[in-house]
């Protein structure tokens, strides 16, 4: 079944004797096509959850399911390769590189699967899906911070992953700049199915989404269905 599940979920760090519980045995199961926002306080375990569900770390315990595929079994280069292929990323800083032009940065992820031709114009048409079509040539630098994430956003897709995570990918952009992008997410939830989820500090932004989780101490406080997405 196509979905992320999450069994006990945890990540524990060490700081000398002390445990610190980043994730505390979190079990939830996000279906294909949901678009789930993660609140909670600084601290909470957002990024760390996030991070979990992207294979960037490695729990301490339980277990994580991807499309029927149990992730912590993995060796490293199993990992990187779903990873490539099941995953995209959007960072609140957009992480682009400064020496590529928008096309280029785009079809970055695309290195670790080889599409040739057909890679091209996915990466061309996602472009032209996030309204940059006029920018394709330009550098990052030559962009508004709401064009990176843009940018960012259609890079994440490149490979059809099934699972978008974003970290608080509105946080460096105006309150209109960031109802557009979350728009922009919701119109490519429902046009792609492909699963989204978002943290954000921003209440407004996370009532958007169709459900929402709320971390506390590393452990589920709230997991709420909100309904459907408001069409963009
Ligand atoms: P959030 O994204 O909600 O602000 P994080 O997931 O970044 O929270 O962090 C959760 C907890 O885990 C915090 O107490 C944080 O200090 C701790 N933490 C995160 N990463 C590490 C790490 N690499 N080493 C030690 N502690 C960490
Ligand atoms: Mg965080």
């Amino acid at each position: 079944m196509a979905g992320v599940q999450l069994v006990n979920l945890t990540k524990h760090y060490k700081r000398g004797s002390e445990v610190i519980r980043a994730l505390d045995g979190v079990t939830l199961k996000i279906d294909r096509g949901e678009f789930v926002a993660v609140v909670g306080r600084s601290g909470s375990g957002k990024t760390t959850m996030l991070d979990l569900l992207g294979l960037l770390l490695k729990p301490t315990a339980g277990s994580l399911v991807i499309d029927d595929v149990e992730t912590t079994r993995l060796s490293d280069r199993e990992r990187a390769h779903t990873r490539a292929r099941k995953v995209g990323f959007v960072f609140q800083e957009y992480n682009l590189l400064s020496g590529l032009n928008v096309l280029e940065n785009v079809m970055l992820p695309q290195r670790y699967v080889k599409d040739g031709e057909a890679g091209k114009r996915r990466a061309i048409e996602l472009i032209e899906r996030v309204g940059l079509s006029d920018r394709i040539k330009h550098r990052p630098t030559e962009l508004s911070g709401g064009q990176m994430q843009r940018v960012a956003i259609a890079r994440s897709m490149v490979n059809a992953p099934s699972l978008i995570l974003l970290d608080e990918p509105t946080g460096a952009v105006d309150t209109e700049t960031a109802q557009q992008l979350v728009d922009l997410l919701k119109r490519l939830n429902r046009e792609d199915q492909v699963t989204i989820v978002l943290v954000t500090h921003d209440l407004d932004i996370a009532a958007q989404a169709s459900r929402q989780i709320r971390l506390k101490d590393g452990k589920v406080l709230a997991d709420e269905m909100v309904g459907e997405p408001v069409p963009a």
